[in-house]
C-alpha cells in the first residue's frame, strides 16, 4: 500500500507533544511567544504589598542629565501633556545610559521634525538617566505623529555586560511610576511597534526588539505588561492605604437633614478635553 508523506514523516519523526514543541520551536524560534518567563525566573515575581511612589523611586535610581533647554532635542519650545509611555532598545551594542545622554547633549543624533532625536529616559541594569522633562515633547517614535506628541519615550540600553533581565524591570517600575504620576492606563504603555512611521516600509518597526515576537507585541510583550502592571498596583494599594487611613482618622459627620429649598439651576461648567489626535498647541500645522 502506498504510504502518504504525512505518515512517512510520522514513522521518521514519532511525534510526542514535546518533540513537536522542539521542532516548531527550532524551525520558528518566534514562535515561544513569552520569552519573558526566563526573565521571570531569574528575577523572581513582582513583590507583594503597597509601596510608597518615593520608595519605588529611590529603587528606580533616575539621575537627571537633561539637554540643555533650547538646545539640540530642546531647541524648540514644545509643551507635552503625556498620555503614553512608549518603551524602546536602543539597538546600540556599545553605548550605556550616559554615552546617550552624551550624545544627546551634543546633537550628535540626528533626526525628526526638530532635526534632533531626543526621548525621556534611558534605562540600564542599575540605574535610569534622564534627557528631558516629562512634560515636553520627544523625537523617538513617529515624526509628527501621536507617539511623539502625546508619548514619554523610554530606551532600554542593550551594551555588552549590561544585565537584560534587570534592564526590563528597571523599566518596569520606570513604567509604573510614571503611569501613576502622570493617570496613564496599562492599555496605553506601548511598544514603539504601535505608533506607524509615514514613508517607512514596514511602517511599524520591530521596536523594543527583544520584547517582541516574530516582530509583533504578543506573549513576550504581555508578560511585561504583566510586570508593568504588578508594579504599578503596589503604588495604588499604598494610595487606597493612605485613603483608608485618613478617613479613619477624620470620619466625615452625618451631613444634617437637607431642606427643600428651590435654588437656581447651577452654572454650566466646562469639561477640560484632551482628545487624543488634536495637537497639543492649537495652531500647530500636521
Ligand atoms: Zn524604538
Amino acid at each position: 500500500m502506498k504510504r502518504s508523506p504525512i505518515s512517512s514523516l510520522t514513522l521518521l519523526f514519532p511525534i510526542s507533544a514535546l518533540t513537536a514543541t522542539i521542532v516548531v520551536g527550532t524551525i520558528l524560534p518566534g514562535c515561544a511567544h513569552n520569552r519573558g518567563k526566563n526573565w521571570e525566573a531569574k528575577l523572581g515575581p513582582v513583590p507583594e504589598g503597597p509601596i510608597a511612589p518615593e520608595k519605588l523611586k529611590k529603587e528606580i535610581r533616575v539621575k537627571q542629565d537633561h539637554i540643555p533647554k533650547g538646545r539640540f532635542g530642546r531647541r524648540l519650545n514644545r509643551p507635552m501633556r503625556p498620555q503614553f509611555i512608549t518603551v524602546h532598545s536602543t539597538q546600540n551594542y556599545t553605548g550605556d545610559a550616559f554615552d546617550h545622554a552624551k550624545a544627546l547633549k551634543r546633537g550628535a543624533l540626528r533626526g525628526g521634525v526638530c532635526g534632533f532625536l531626543c526621548w525621556h529616559f534611558t534605562v540600564q541594569d542599575n540605574l535610569v538617566v534622564q534627557h528631558i522633562p516629562t512634560d515636553e515633547q520627544g523625537e523617538h517614535a513617529d515624526f509628527d505623529g501621536p507617539g511623539n506628541r502625546y508619548s514619554i519615550g523610554i530606551e532600554m540600553c542593550e551594551h555588552k555586560g549590561n544585565d537584560q533581565a534587570k534592564t526590563i524591570d528597571r523599566t518596569a517600575k520606570l513604567t509604573a511610576a510614571l503611569m501613576y504620576e502622570n493617570d496613564i492606563p496599562i492599555d496605553r504603555v506601548v511598544p514603539h511597534y504601535h505608533w506607524p512611521r509615514r514613508g517607512y516600509k514596514p511602517p511599524n518597526k520591530n521596536c523594543p526588539h527583544f520584547l517582541m515576537d516574530d516582530g509583533k507585541p504578543r506573549g513576550t510583550w504581555n508578560w511585561f505588561l504583566a510586570r508593568v502592571e504588578s508594579h504599578h498596583q503596589r503604588l495604588v494599594q499604598h494610595a487606597q492605604l493612605l485613603e483608608q487611613q485618613q478617613q479613619e482618622q477624620n470620619p466625615i459627620p452625618k451631613a444634617p437633614p437637607v431642606m427643600q429649598v428651590k435654588a437656581d439651576p447651577p452654572a454650566r461648567q466646562e469639561r477640560e478635553v484632551f482628545p487624543l489626535l488634536t495637537p497639543a498647541r492649537p495652531g500647530r500645522p500636521d
